[in-house]
């Protein structure tokens, strides 16, 4: 069975199949299935102990049809260029299907900054900016934190950018701390983002959160929020795996009567690995890190990497299973996706459910543009508002054309894209 996935692939077999369904004219296939434009580059690192380090990146711009290029900094040691087009071009689907007036754009540092100093750490943000800083900008693409990267990260991202461009540029990033350019509500956004979907879902399905139970993959930004306000809503989490930290080994950390997320989030580090020694002291089962996904609960919730629910594990989903909320950037594997469709597995997918993060940095980008900031409350009406009226229109024609929800969104986001695409004249 196949356990070698490349994400880039999978992005383009999801497009190219609605692609088809939709019968999407030829030139505006080939064109919407490649990124616009490509940065590889190194960035020397001067490391503490005198020696230099040369780390590989990217940068890479799918579509900016519909506004300036929009995406996260992945930090990984496993980041590739396939990862990087994979994720620029969910970010064009993304940004369309919760209709904000940007692109697609994603990059990386092949890098694990666990392992780097803080000024490490500061002078590979740094190198990143001044690699690619012409390419950057608030009216071409405009970074934000992804996985292993934060505030901090982006902070001095900005501030080098500044410092090059000789003037102020709050627009030219997003993910920046409160108070510096942030936005309240940003750390928030992708998770909860991710349950504003999920409760309407389960209005719609007349499924009370309270009688349900959710196992989680990943314990960083985007799953410790989402797990507060599902268990805010009543849920039960018993269940999430992440990284071990003094080890690097994923760990499943199991409380059958309900994990105590603020316990929890007090035992794990900025990277989001939760320290085994501390988490056995207060009772959590430690379980092997893929046996996330074989917990008998209703809902799944992979909120890590991509490729993880694949034919290969698919026997290990319990048959109570009903939603798999994709927290995660393609977590699930095309291949998988038909026999969850068969098993009445309803699927909320990555670039739907996901697009909190992202529609919440556009919102601070308006207020930064606007040197005038909204409180928190405000930023999250407008949030839920935003992800409720694109998980409706995803839904309904879901409903109305009996599509899987992933192929739903996708002809909403590729007729958004590919319309600006025509009117612009490319294609
Ligand atoms: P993060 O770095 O804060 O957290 C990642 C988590 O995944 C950590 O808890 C880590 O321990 C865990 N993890 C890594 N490998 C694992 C493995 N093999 N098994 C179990 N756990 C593992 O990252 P994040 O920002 O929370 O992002 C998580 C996912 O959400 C990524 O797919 C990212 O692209 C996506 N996403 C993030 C945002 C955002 O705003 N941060 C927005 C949209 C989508």
């Amino acid at each position: 069975m196949k356990t070698n996935y490349n994400p880039f692939e999978n992005a383009q077999l999801q497009f190219d199949n609605v692609a088809e369904y939709i019968e999407l004219d030829g030139g505006m296939r080939e064109f919407l299935r490649q990124p616009m434009l490509e940065l590889h580059f190194t960035i020397p690192v001067k490391m503490d102990d005198g020696t230099t380090k040369t780390l590989q990146a990217y940068r890479i711009r799918h579509n900016d049809a519909r506004g300036p290029a929009k995406g996260g900094i992945r930090f990984h040691p496993h980041e590739t260029a396939d990862t990087v087009r994979a994720l620029a071009m969910w970010m064009t689907w993304k940004c369309a299907c919760v209709d904000i007036p940007l692109g697609g754009g994603k990059g990386g540092i092949v890098c694990d900054p666990r392992l780097l100093s803080k000024g490490e750490q500061e002078r590979m943000c740094r190198g990143y900016v001044r690699a690619i800083h012409k390419q950057l900008g608030p009216n071409e693409d405009v970074p934000a934190p992804d996985v292993m990267s934060n505030s901090q990260h982006m902070l001095w991202m900005m501030d080098e950018y500044e410092t090059i461009a000789g003037s102020r540029y709050p627009g030219v990033i997003t993910g920046k701390p409160v108070g510096m350019g942030g936005s309240l509500g940003r750390t928030e956004a992708t998770g909860y983002g991710c349950i504003y979907t999920l409760k309407d879902l389960l209005r719609q399905i007349g499924l009370p959160a309270k009688d349900t139970a959710a196992s989680i993959q990943g314990f960083g930004n985007v799953a410790e929020y989402a797990a507060r306000m599902y268990t805010d809503l009543g849920g039960k989490v018993v269940a999430v795996s992440c990284w071990n930290q003094p080890d690097s080994t994923a760990y499943t950390f199991r409380k059958t009567s309900g994990c105590d997320i603020a316990e929890l989030v007090s035992i794990k580090d900025v990277f989001g690995s939760i320290d085994k020694e501390k988490a056995l002291a207060l009772g959590y089962e430690v379980l092997p890190g893929d046996d996330w996904l074989a917990q008998d609960v209703d809902i799944l919730i992979p909120a890590a990497l991509e490729n993880q629910i694949t034919p290969a594990v698919f026997p290990r989903i319990s048959d109570r299973v009903k939603i798999i909320v994709e927290a995660a950037n393609g977590p699930t594997t095309p291949d998988c996706d038909s026999l969850l469709k068969d098993k009445g597995v309803i699927v909320l997918p990555d670039f739907l459910c996901n697009a909190g993060g992202v529609t919440c940095s556009y919102f601070e980008q308006v207020q930064s543009n606007m040197n005038y900031f909204w409180d928190k409350a405000e930023v999250l009406n407008k949030l839920e508002y935003g992800m409720t009226k694109a998980f409706r229109a995803v839904y309904e024609l879901s409903k109305e054309k009996g599509l899987y929800m992933r192929d739903a969104a996708y002809i909403i986001a590729i007729n958004r894209v590919s319309q600006a695409v025509k009117l612009r004249g490319w294609v």
